[in-house]
């Protein structure tokens, strides 16, 4: 399989360049030349098969000869090595729960994926990978936890002090071995910013193999599709699920339009959206216009220029009226949002955190209008991860997870940077 750049202007190159290099050099995209077809013995049998077999058989054209197959099956494997359950929670709508691996979030399984790929393709080089990645909260976390471990790779994470939450900062601090955080004096747009120019600084990228730890690079995208294939093992009825997603980057939807393009049969999708809804609103109005990002309780949705909205329109060669065939769009507030938890909590003893809360409620609105269709939302985090939103709309406290339990019982440790370049630069070069 090769991968061209949604821009034209770089080179196509093998699963593992495009892994490695995270983004096209002419800042495009990757994306897979031709779509693989799920063969009709592997959706009849879908249901019969364990997730790990899934998960190799599902990933294995991408990855092509750039690794084993024995190797590969050792990483599909690891990847989705926890539960990724369907829970019903009235007769005609069921959660995808996508919040019982390591960090309690979906991005864990990309996350998971990517840092083995990267730990085998590192293996042949003669030192170690460093991996820099600035985070908000929820990607630090996931990629820390990823690559924890993982031999030949370094990571290196910038989060701004005092903005992330307790337990966000707990799974940045408390990992210890081959992770290192540092707690920027600054907001999220600095460390961002030191890590840029950290890329382009010469004399850092000789002294150290840098790679990011990108949310579009095609090794944390592609294994999303794998969330679609277990909800299809799952899912008890003779006609397929309408399915709801949370989107902010809209990198999970679109995998999940890729597995249907695939052959995995989904009755419709909806992109479910916070304020933050400029694809929405391309749905609805056929013209897209990127908006500033404006901060909402779903916070991790909180993107105003999705990237992954190119990979949507390559799926469809760019045809609106084809992408509105499959997908259709929601916008839900913060205050409709808030009284779907509380609601869902009271009336139907079902906890949700904010961004499972807008698929469902998403869902639930377009199941008003389809009273025949069935379908899932996926609940994308832990409510324990959203604690100061969620405790206060249904007045008790969310109990912490076993491994969360663990996690705050372990020491942290953290090194302070000041937001200037110089300070970045330094411990760099004496690393
Ligand atoms: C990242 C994230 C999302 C948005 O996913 P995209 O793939 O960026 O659309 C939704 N919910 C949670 C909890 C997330 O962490």
């Amino acid at each position: 399989m090769q991968y061209y750049s949604l821009r034209h202007q770089a080179p196509a190159v093998d699963f593992r360049s495009a892994t490695v290099a995270g983004q096209a050099p002419d800042g495009g995209l990757y994306f897979p030349e031709c779509i693989p077809r799920f063969s009709p013995d592997f959706l009849r049998q879908l249901k019969s098969w364990p997730k790990e077999d899934v998960a190799f058989q599902v990933m294995q054209p991408y990855v092509g000869p750039t690794i084993p197959a024995a190797e590969l099956a050792r990483i599909c494997a690891e990847t989705v090595d926890f539960e990724f359950p369907v829970v019903p929670v009235t007769g005609q709508l069921a959660a995808l729960e996508l919040f019982h691996g390591p960090t309690l979030a979906f991005k864990d399984v990309g996350a998971r994926f990517m840092s083995r790929c990267l730990g085998y393709f590192s293996r042949r080089q003669a030192r170690a990978v460093t991996v820099l990645v600035a985070t908000s909260g929820d990607t630090g976390g996931a990629v820390a936890h990823g690559f924890l471990g993982v031999e030949g790779v370094e990571v290196i994470i910038l989060y701004p002090a005092g903005k992330v939450s307790p337990v966000q900062q707990m799974q940045l601090t408390a990992l210890g071995q081959n992770i290192t955080a540092l707690e920027v004096q600054g907001d999220f747009d600095d460390c961002q910013q030191l890590v840029k120019q950290a890329f382009v600084d010469t004399a850092v990228t000789t002294h150290l193999t840098l790679t990011s730890a990108n949310s579009i690079n095609v090794a944390r995208w592609l294994p999303q599709q794998l969330y679609y294939c277990f909800a299809s093992q799952q899912w008890p009825h003779a006609e397929p699920p309408v399915i709801a997603v949370p989107s902010g980057n809209f990198g999970n939807l679109c995998a999940g339009l890729l597995a249907h393009v695939s052959g995995l049969p989904v009755a419709h999708f909806i992109a479910a959206c916070n304020a933050n809804d400029a694809v929405a609103r391309y749905l609805r109005t056929g013209r897209f216009v990127a908006q500033p990002a404006v901060a909402t309780i779903s916070n991790a949705m909180d993107v105003g220029n999705p990237s992954n909205f190119d990979r949507m329109l390559a799926l469809f060669a760019q045809n609106h009226a084809a992408i509105n065939g499959v997908v259709s769009g929601c916008t839900v507030s913060d205050a409709v949002t808030s009284a779907t938890i509380r609601r869902v909590y009271t009336e139907l003893g079902y906890l949700l955190d904010p961004h499972g809360a807008v698929a469902f409620q998403a869902l639930e609105d377009h199941l008003k209008t389809h009273p025949g269709q069935r379908g899932l939302f996926l609940a994308t985090a832990h409510p324990v991860k959203f604690q100061q939103v969620v405790e206060p709309l249904i007045g008790r406290a969310v109990p912490l997870p076993e491994s969360l339990r663990e996690l705050l019982t372990q020491p942290t440790h953290s090194i302070p940077l000041e937001p200037r370049y110089e300070a970045l630069r330094e411990y760099l070069l004496a690393r």
